[in-house]
């Protein structure tokens, strides 16, 4: 294992070139499911690509409301490395007490403590709200994907949460900022795949993993080697690997 990319999706176009190049190039994916369909598509996948592919499955918060009550997701979950890419975000639909997006969220926190499995979780425009209700539950590991609040990193970090920065740190002087304030021992690099990067031409994929980790050994004025060797030994801690 070269390099781990510790979250993206497998579901776009380009998703059989990601896997060969990933194989290639000897990384490993963290792929998250973002509904049931995806989840179920992803879990095929990782069968026929173990070594490549470590499978999430889970209910986006975009996806909350359409998917109502996930029963598939216990049996999906056993079968799992984890539990992802779960979460609250008001850009999409109510995301308070009472809504589909909590319920959701709850749910699959429940299944995941109980199953024993880490947790990827989206928390964008509500960072504070998804750190209230992850403590209420006991899951083995929580990677924070895309963090960008400077203000929850603390608490985050705190908690031995893990933050994962991604292709926005060689331009975003706020994750340049997280990324010199995190705790090393807690910080993962991901690409979001298939998510394009407007600002640096729109490139996409794991193959910018390497570009993200030298950026963070820059923030941090530590060897390249040294950060990109940390952060999989990190990845593998979350998903509960030894190495
Ligand atoms: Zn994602």
């Amino acid at each position: 294992m070269r390099f781990v990319d510790s979250h993206l999706h497998l579901d776009g176009d380009d998703a059989d070139a990601t896997l060969r190049f990933a194989a290639s190039a000897g990384a490993l994916l963290f792929a998250c499911g973002v509904d049931r369909r995806t989840s179920e598509a992803l879990s095929k996948r990782a069968e026929a690509s173990h070594d490549v592919v470590a499978p999430f499955v889970g209910v986006h918060p975009s996806e909350a409301e359409k998917e109502g009550d996930p029963a598939w997701l216990e049996g999906a979950t056993a079968r799992a490395s984890g539990v992802g890419e779960i979460g609250l975000d008001p850009t999409y639909s109510p995301a308070g007490d009472d809504g589909a997006q909590m319920r959701v969220f709850r749910r699959q926190l429940e299944v995941a403590g109980r199953l024993g499995k880490p947790v990827q979780v989206h928390s964008r425009g509500a960072e504070a709200r998804c750190l209230e209700v992850l403590a209420e539950y006991k899951v083995p590991g929580v990677l924070m994907h895309w963090l960008e609040s400077e203000e929850a990193l603390p608490a985050a970090m705190e908690r031995g949460y893990f933050v994962s920065l991604g292709p926005a740190l060689l331009y975003s002087k706020r994750l340049q900022r997280i990324a010199a304030g995190a705790d090393p021992s807690l910080i993962l690099l991901e690409s979001d795949s298939p998510v394009p990067y407007a600002p640096i031409g729109g490139v996409r994929g794991p193959m910018l993993i390497p570009s993200v980790a030298f950026r963070l050994s820059e923030a941090r004025g530590e060897p390249f080697e040294e950060v990109l060797t940390r952060c999989n030994l990190n990845a593998l801690r979350f998903l509960g690997r030894k190495g």
